[in-house]
């Protein structure tokens, strides 16, 4: 087992789960593998394929990913192939020559692949290893990603005369998701193997602010270098974003179900070949992307449940190098989603169970609580939980201040206005600015004209911000609302905390990589990758993950024998890839 890890992937040692996934697999046994996402699950199905005699079925539900998979087993040296209908008919057969032939190690399908009577009875000649089911979350109803086609494919699985393991791997299962994955595949308790959905490397944040925009251009501004995904809801957003950025110079391509297939082709693999380094995209991009050097994902919107949140967050980081997970979010987002909900065409039952997990994902963005603990507790209620120390809630150590004075000063102001106003408008009267409409509107004469003149405009979004979380005030289509309830809390004792204001976008953020790399070798290392990918037509992170470079960076080995001690070089890249690389750090040394 671990010699077949280290001479095909290069991976010295087994990640949490893996072994005992791949142990159960071997023993014959049915197996559900749960593990976070970037755990590793394809190599809990990888080894054993490799290991058996036959062919290796595995079923995945997005085209993108089977090619991402079968190239980096080619790249490999491995025999591998994929059937679905993106390819010509010629295409398909000569992939179904290899199988019946006996020549594949792995077949990528599709579900719907199963509904073919000539494929069901390729699989009946031939002779199968292993079935793996990816993303298993999409058999059960309960999942966030529900495919009915998965469910009729257990069936035909289960109907293919012969004897192999089948294994379900996913990362985002509920406990409900799991007992239903099990009960359809035969899966006993104890082959279910399960690790911790923490991510150590990743840095949870959120962010509820009102300037989304301004922060994703900031943000991207600040870690040019890094790549991104940013997901907003709509296409719509998905567009507008994408001009924004392009407005400002900043290089970006953009990704949602609405492109041609061309297009959609083209953006994932500008992504994945490091030639543009952020995508904005709605959730239909993603799915199976292995790009592990993804350092960032925003939400631009909050999505409808933490199932959807953490598949998505998680694709950050893979390398397991530190990555952020920030989530944008404003009110506005809920009722997109509830509205969702309510129209959705569903049974009451599972419209309730939709809401529940809204419900849950709300209490995400508001809670003060350490992000990532709250994380796991959703998809592990047993789970001993430690804060993380380095989610914003936990970073958030700066000390609360009584803002009461303030409240009262906003909210007088709001309550006098001739009718509600927009945010800048309130602003502006608080401030004591001139504009014309504030003179129209005669606003100078107000008691509350200029009271806040020494609060910068960001510090005032931010305290009706506050007094908005708090219930003080409403907000509906950017206009301020305050009611007749807000008299009792201006005659009251109640105090109001917050934390002072402080422009998240210009935080500086430490990656926490490997210690003691020479950057400026790592840059030149990161040509040498992009050389051999273009060459080659691989995506660079299947040649090296960022990981492997900075270690390279780190140790500067000079010959193969000290390469193969590093993680992720394996035989078979130590021959074809490493050459080049031994070159340019030889050349570094000599010249520095
Ligand atoms: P996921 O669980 O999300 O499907 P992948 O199978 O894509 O994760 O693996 C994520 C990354 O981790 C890949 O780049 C993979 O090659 C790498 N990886 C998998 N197993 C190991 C290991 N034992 N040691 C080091 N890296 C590993």
């Amino acid at each position: 087992m671990e010699q077949t890890l280290s001479h095909y992937f290069g991976y010295k040692a087994f990640r949490p789960g893996q072994k005992e996934i791949i142990s159960q697999i071997l023993s014959g046994n049915h197996t559900l593998g749960v593990l976070p996402t970037g755990g590793g699950k394809s190599v809990c199905y990888q080894i054993p394929g490799l290991m058996l005699k036959g062919t290796t079925i595995v079923i995945s539900p997005l085209i993108s990913l089977m090619k991402d998979q079968v190239d980096q087993l080619k790249s490999m040296g491995v025999s591998a192939a994929y059937l679905n209908s993106s390819q010509s008919s010629h295409e398909q057969r000569e992939v179904e020559k290899l199988l019946a032939q006996g020549e594949l190690k792995f077949l990528y399908v599709a579900p719907e692949r199963f509904e073919n009577g000539y494929f069901q009875h390729l699989l009946t000649r031939a002779t199968i290893a292993l079935v793996a089911f990816d993303e298993a979350h999409c058999i059960s109803k309960w999942g966030h990603d529900f495919r009915p086609s998965y469910q009729a494919v257990v069936h035909k699985v289960f109907a293919i005369p012969q004897n192999f393991a089948m294994v379900a791997l996913t990362a985002t299962a509920t406990a409900e998701v799991q007992q239903d994955i099990m009960s359809r595949l035969n899966i006993l308790k104890q082959h279910v193997v399960k690790t911790s959905v923490k991510r150590r490397n990743l840095v949870f944040k959120v962010n509820p602010t009102y300037q989304r925009q301004k922060f994703v251009l900031d943000y991207v501004k600040t870690h040019e270098k890094e790549a991104g995904i940013i997901y907003c809801s709509t296409r719509k957003q998905v567009e507008s974003l994408y001009e924004a950025l392009d407005d400002a110079d900043i290089p970006a391509t953009y990704y949602h179900a609405g492109l041609s297939a061309k297009l959609r082709d083209e953006a994932q693999n500008d992504f994945l070949y490091d030639r543009t380094r952020v995508v904005v995209a709605t959730n239909a991009f993603g799915m199976g992307i292995d790009k592990s050097n993804v350092r960032y994902v925003i939400h631009y919107n909050m999505p409808g449940d933490l199932e959807s949140y953490y598949q998505e967050a998680g694709r950050a980081g893979r390398d397991g190098l530190q990555s952020e997970c920030i989530l944008l979010f404003s009110d506005r987002d809920i009722s997109l989603h509830e509205y969702f909900i309510t129209s959705s065409k569903a049974d009451d039952d599972y419209k309730e169970r939709m809401g529940e997990k809204l419900t849950k994902m709300i209490q995400y963005t508001k809670t003060n609580k350490c992000l990532e603990a709250t994380l796991v507790h959703y998809f592990e209620p047993n789970e001993n939980l430690e804060e993380c120390q380095q989610c914003s809630n936990c970073v958030d150590k700066r000390k609360t201040y009584n803002m009461t004075k303030e409240a009262k000063m906003i909210i007088s102001c709001v309550a006098r206005l001739k009718q509600s106003e927009a945010y800048q408008v309130v602003i502006q009267v608080l401030r004591g600015e001139k504009t014309d409409y504030v003179k129209h509107q005669n606003y100078e004469d107000l008691s509350t004209y200029g009271i806040m003149h020494d609060y910068t405009t960001s510090e005032l979004h931010h305290l009706i911000d506050e007094l908005r979380f708090k219930g003080f005030l409403n907000e509906q289509d950017e206009i301020l609302l305050c009611d007749a309830s807000v008299e009792t809390l201006l005659n009251s004792n109640e105090q109001i905390y917050t934390v002072p204001f402080r422009q998240k976008s210009k935080e500086t953020v430490h990656i926490n990589t490997v210690e003691g790399v020479d950057r400026k070798l790592f840059d030149q290392l990161v040509e040498v990758r992009l050389k051999i990918s273009e060459k080659l037509n691989v995506p660079p992170t299947n040649i090296f993950s960022d990981y492997t470079l900075e270690e390279f960076a780190k140790r500067k080995p000079t010959t193969k024998e000290e390469m193969i001690h590093i993680d992720g070089v394996g035989s078979y890249k130590l021959k074809h890839y490493c050459p080049q690389f031994l070159e340019a750090i030889q050349n570094y040394k000599t010249y520095v």
